[in-house]
Parts: structure tokens; sequence; C-alpha cells
């Protein structure tokens, strides 16, 4: 059962904004924004040209990297107090590569009620597009800063098996690209996602000596905002396949010798997998 501190106490939503595209809101995340108290912002500037956007005036609070440790006291405080609040970053979902975290640990410790208002999040709005097996996937957020520390992180994934992703921005994709390259090998295969969302969207898929390539051929290709995402090798990629492949096999058997409910219930016992999902493919396999 879930707990909360008090019926009495303020609720913190945690709700997303969107990634370029301002039409990116959900109209729950609207009328959250409009209905509480404060808004804690990374960025009061850039909250606020949202906010007009939306025809909203809000009471904003700062609240980022270098001060959410100081503000956690004050907040519980406003929550104690029954105020209502949101949390949201300069873009996308808050706490992916963005501040909240410790503010989030420190509620769900103390029973406060924190709810999310999803939305927008860079990394899936790439990975729904890349053509990349997403069965499992690894986020790896933002590489370190200097090449020797980047070079370590890459290679503790040497032996990753799923999907990497990774956000870069302007200033160190072409380094981070050429470290990628130099760890993971030239023919590497990667997708690169540039300014999902916005004007200048676009999609890079080749290797990583031809992205490395790519990007060095003209320097508006390195301007912008980055998600790069490195394929898993082909022998996990054709694993990820052919275990989809065998999972239909086993399906049209059963479905072949069973009723379509026990057929989807025996292949969710042997593969995992969803039994509503299954039963959708079943009934698509007995159709046909
Ligand atoms: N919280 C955000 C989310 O949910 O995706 C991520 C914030 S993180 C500080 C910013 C990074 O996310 C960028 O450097 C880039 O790697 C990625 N990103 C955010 N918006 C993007 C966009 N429109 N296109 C490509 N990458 C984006």
């Amino acid at each position: 059962m879930q707990k909360t501190a008090s019926d009495q106490h303020g609720i913190l939503y945690i709700v997303a904004t969107p990634i370029g595209n301002l039409g990116d809101i959900t109209q729950r995340a609207v009328d959250i924004l409009s209905l509480v108290d404060k808004i804690c912002a990374e960025d009061t500037r850039n909250t606020r040209k949202l906010l007009t956007h939306l025809g909203l005036k809000k009471n904003l609070v700062a609240l980022h990297d270098h001060n959410e440790r100081q503000k956690i006291d004050e907040v519980i405080e406003w929550l104690s107090n029954g105020e209502h609040l949101a949390l949201v970053s300069d873009a996308g979902t808050p706490l992916i590569s963005d501040p909240g975290y410790h503010l989030v640990k420190a509620l769900r410790e103390r029973d406060f009620q924190v709810v999310p208002i999803p939305g927008a999040s860079a990394i899936i709005t790439a990975l729904s597009v890349a053509g990349l097996a997403t069965n499992k996937f690894s986020f790896e957020g933002f590489l370190p800063a200097k090449e020797t520390g980047r070079k370590q992180a890459l290679l503790l994934n040497m032996e990753n098996s799923y999907t990497q992703v990774y956000y870069e921005s302007s200033h160190r994709i072409v380094q981070s690209v050429a470290t990628m390259r130099d760890v993971f090998g030239a023919e590497k295969k990667v997708v690169l996602a540039r300014e999902l969302t916005k004007l200048y969207e676009q999609f890079f898929y080749g290797t990583l000596d031809e992205l490395h390539q790519w990007l060095l051929d003209d320097a508006m290709h390195q301007k912008g905002e980055f998600v790069i995402m490195l394929a898993p090798s082909e022998k996990e990629d054709s694993d990820s396949n052919s275990f989809e492949a065998s999972t239909e096999q086993l399906l049209s058997v059963l479905v072949d010798e069973l009723p379509v409910k026990q057929a989807a219930k025996i292949a969710a016992k042997l593969t995992g997998q969803s039994k509503n999902v299954l039963y959708k493919q079943a009934m698509a396999l007995q159709k046909n």
C-alpha cells in the first residue's frame, strides 16, 4: 500500500516539458502547472518563456544542480503547509540527466507524495525512430568531459551487449564520437539524432567512422543537441530478432493446437513476455 505523509500535505508533481517543439506538452502538464502554488524550475527564465507561451503566470523558484540539496528543507516546509508544487527542468523529463534526484529521494524517504506527469524525453524520442534494438538498452547519460575519463567510461562498456544511448552537446560531440570510434572500432553501427522535434531535426545512420567524417564535413552538423545511439553487436542484434522470430514460431505452433487464450498463457510463461501482447499476436496469427 502506498504510504503518504499526510492527507493535509501538498504533492510534488514531476512535470515533463517539451524538448524543442512547444506543442509537445501534455494537457495534463498544462493543468498541473496552472494548479500548483509554486513551480521549482532548473532555470526560471526558460520556464517563464514556456509559461508565457501557455498563458500562465506562476510563482517560480530556482532549483538547479548547485542549490538542490539546500532547497530540500524549504520544499518539505512548503509541502507540509499543504502547498502543491511542480518540478520542471529546462527540457524533457526532470531527473533524466537533469536536477531533482536528491529532492525526490528525500521526499520518498519521508513518505511525501510525488506524482509523475509524463511527457517528452530525448532518449525515448530518439530510440523510437532509430531502428535499433529496443528490447534492451542502456542509458549512459553524458560522458566525462576529459578524454581520459571519457575513454575509461567507454571501455567499461566494451562488454555491454545492449543498444547504448548517450547524451551529448555541441561542445563535445566531435571528441566524443572520435573516442567512441577509438574504443568500439570504426565500423561500429551508430544512429545520431540531432535537434529532435526542432526546425533542423536530423538523423545520421552509419558507422562511427562515417559519423565522425559527417560531423567534420559541415560545422552546422556539430550544432545543437544530440542523442548518440550505438547498435548492439551484430550477434546480439540478430539474437534479439531471432528471439522475436522464435516467439512467433512458438505461438503459431501453440495456436494450431490450443485455444488462443491458453496459447498466449503458455507462451507468456515460456518467454516471460506480456500475456496481453501475446494474446493479441495469437489472435492475429489465428486470423491468418
Ligand atoms: N531531461 C532531458 C530529457 O528528458 O531528455 C535531458 C536533459 S540533458 C541536460 C540535455 C541533453 O539531452 C542534451 O545535451 C541532448 O543530449 C539531449 N537532448 C535534449 N533535447 C534534445 C533534442 N531536442 N534533440 C536531441 N537531443 C536532445
